[in-house]
């Protein structure tokens, strides 16, 4: 029988509480009368995940194991599970169990009935969380939102539910060190949201320290603006308005003969070349920019539909050109502009 639901579910050293969440599935999988897979994708762990799974498959039958062979990071082991999946419809879902398993029916009840091709999960209430967690989060939303100008969810983490078009989709982007929860809604296919409580992690410690924290939002931020390139131009102009400003002063001040000789020059000319400095490198930004959003090659459409082939379900019936400008969007909203 054909898979309708693929359950991707990256671990790294999840012993504790690999068994608590396994069995809190289980019931609510096999409650949905729907043929679905557990894709259990281990990234590099080193503790006693790997040995879990092993059983954990054995008693249970739908459950596939997938071992990364080092430890790639949470985007990049949901990545290897949405390409390996084989489902009509795919969840991405932690396994410390702060994402509830039962909201799952809910988000493939919306798929179904409301046809669309993404349901988010929200969290409305992250009282669980604690108070740095939460206010670095609200700050990391609203700035990718502000710098990328991506329409992401403000709360809406990995837990969501795609259909095989927006797999299909992901798993053709070229991008290395994706961002799922931000690359998801740049596709801008059809999407619902669900709400549900951030629970507290059921056992076990945090595998996203602060260093992995930073790594993610520098790949957040560098994967859709190009705003820290285009940073040393708006500098640069700032320093030359500066001292456009500063020149007008210091020249009122030397004829006056209120400065020591030598002074007002020597700062006009390490003010000035300054600014000149930055603004070059600047427009050197632009061009690396051009360059690095071409290299990307995102494809700029996914076709739906095709009479002639009657329903293409996913983008592979299709070819793909390569944008000959940039991204998927307008150009102007990747530059930033
Ligand atoms: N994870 C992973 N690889 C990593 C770090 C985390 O696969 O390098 C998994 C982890 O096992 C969990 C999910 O990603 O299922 C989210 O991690 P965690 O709960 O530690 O993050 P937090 O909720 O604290 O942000
Ligand atoms: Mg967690």
């Amino acid at each position: 029988m054909s898979v309708q639901l693929s359950v991707v579910v990256p671990m790294y050293d999840e012993q504790e509480v690999l068994p608590l969440f396994a069995d809190r599935l289980r019931p609510v999988l096999d409650a949905l009368d729907t043929a679905y897979e557990v894709l259990c994708v281990d990234d590099g762990s080193t503790d006693l995940t790997p040995a879990l799974l092993t059983k954990l498959a054995r008693e249970w039958s739908e459950v596939r194991v997938v071992r990364l062979r080092a430890n790639s990071g949470h985007q990049a082991a949901i990545s290897a599970g949405l390409a390996l999946a084989r489902g009509e419809h795919v969840v991405t879902i932690d396994a410390d169990l702060q994402d509830p398993p039962e909201v799952i029916g809910q988000m493939l009840d919306i798929a179904r009935d409301d046809q669309v091709d993404v349901v988010y999960g929200v969290r409305n209430d992250r009282s669980s969380d604690s108070v740095f967690k939460r206010t670095s989060a609200r700050a990391f939303y609203s700035m990718i939102r502000r710098i990328s100008g991506t329409s992401a969810q403000r709360d809406a983490g990995d837990f969501r539910l795609m259909s095989r078009a927006t797999v299909d989709a992901i798993n053709q982007l070229p991008d290395h060190n994706r961002v799922l929860r931000f690359v998801v809604p740049a596709l801008g296919f059809p999407s619902a949201s669900v709400g549900y409580r951030r629970e507290e992690r059921a056992a076990g410690r945090s595998k996203y320290p602060l260093l992995k924290m930073l790594k993610l939002t520098f790949d957040s931020v560098t994967g859709f603006s190009l705003f820290p390139l285009r940073l040393a131009t708006y500098l640069g102009l700032g320093g030359g308005v500066l001292i456009a400003v500063l020149s007008v002063v210091l020249l009122l001040a030397a004829s006056g003969g209120n400065t020591i000789p030598g002074w007002t020059s020597t700062v006009l000319i390490v003010a000035g070349v300054g600014a000149i400095q930055l603004f070059c490198l600047g427009l050197l930004g632009e061009y690396v920019g051009r360059m690095y959003t071409q290299m990307q090659g995102r494809p700029s459409y996914f076709v739906a539909y095709d009479s002639l082939a009657k329903s293409v379900e996913g983008p592979a019936a299709a070819p793909v050109p390569m944008p000959t400008v940039t991204p998927w969007e307008s150009p102007r909203r990747v530059l930033g502009a």
